[in-house]
């Protein structure tokens, strides 16, 4: 009986287990992509590296190919509609994983294919722990450093960057991949000032316009004023 009681036991830790094991890679995976590959292309991220307002990362080249080619931009209106010039993005400076391996480059990026043993590509450059999800992310976008949580708050008491000792406002702090409810916030705000921005436009070209042509009327007036007198 004693025995049977056991085995049981140890079976229900086994299933257990098995069950919360299931559910690790979904997570693991998406913090892996999102930390690890260009959220345009999927592919790995290498430098150069840009981030958006929003906080997401980008590998530059593929960015800048995508928005200067208006049909590419429009196929992926839903992944960057929101950037539209060079100001709605940031150059920054990742530190690389010494011990991340080159030859998980050839291995799919597919979600399945993530393993908890995957090394992460970045880490943070105070700290010395790799960006997996596990702790929030910050970037300084006035240098473009990006770091721990931890690590930007010491940061902020010095209010200098300690890598770089170039000094910050507390303005130019930036969530790297935010939370999806944030993150949608920020694009709703990015995509409403720049609405509000264009009729801004719209409305000063055509009170100039207004203007331009009162001032030729008056002008006209004044000419046909002088060739009567
Ligand atoms: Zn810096």
């Amino acid at each position: 009986m004693g025995a049977d009681g056991g085995t049981l036991c140890d079976r229900r830790d086994i299933i257990v287990k098995t069950k919360k094991q299931d559910k690790k890679p979904d997570k693991e995976a998406v913090n892996f992509t999102i930390w690890n590959l260009c959220r345009l292309t999927k592919e790995p991220l290498h430098d150069p590296i840009v981030m958006d307002k929003v906080g997401f990362l980008y590998n530059k080249t593929s960015l800048l190919e995508c928005l200067i080619d208006k049909k590419k931009k429009k196929k992926h209106k839903e992944i960057i509609g929101h950037i539209g010039k060079l100001s709605d993005i940031n150059d920054v400076i990742l530190e690389k994983n010494p011990d991340f391996s080159e030859e998980d480059k050839a291995e799919t990026m597919d979600k399945t294919a993530v393993s908890l043993i995957r090394k992460s590509r970045f880490i943070c450059p105070v700290l010395r722990e790799e960006i997996r999800g596990q702790f929030s992310v910050y970037c300084i976008s006035s240098c473009g450093h990006v770091m721990s949580e931890k690590a930007i708050g010491l940061a902020k008491k010095d209010g200098c960057c300690m890598l770089c000792e170039k000094p910050f406002q507390e303005s130019d702090i930036i969530k790297v991949n935010p939370e999806s409810t944030a993150a949608k916030e920020i694009i709703e705000q990015i995509i409403s000032e720049k609405s509000n921005e264009k009729k801004r436009k719209k409305t000063t070209k055509e009170e100039t316009n207004k203007k331009s042509k009162t001032s030729s009327i008056a002008n006209e007036e004044h000419i046909c004023k002088e060739s009567t007198e």
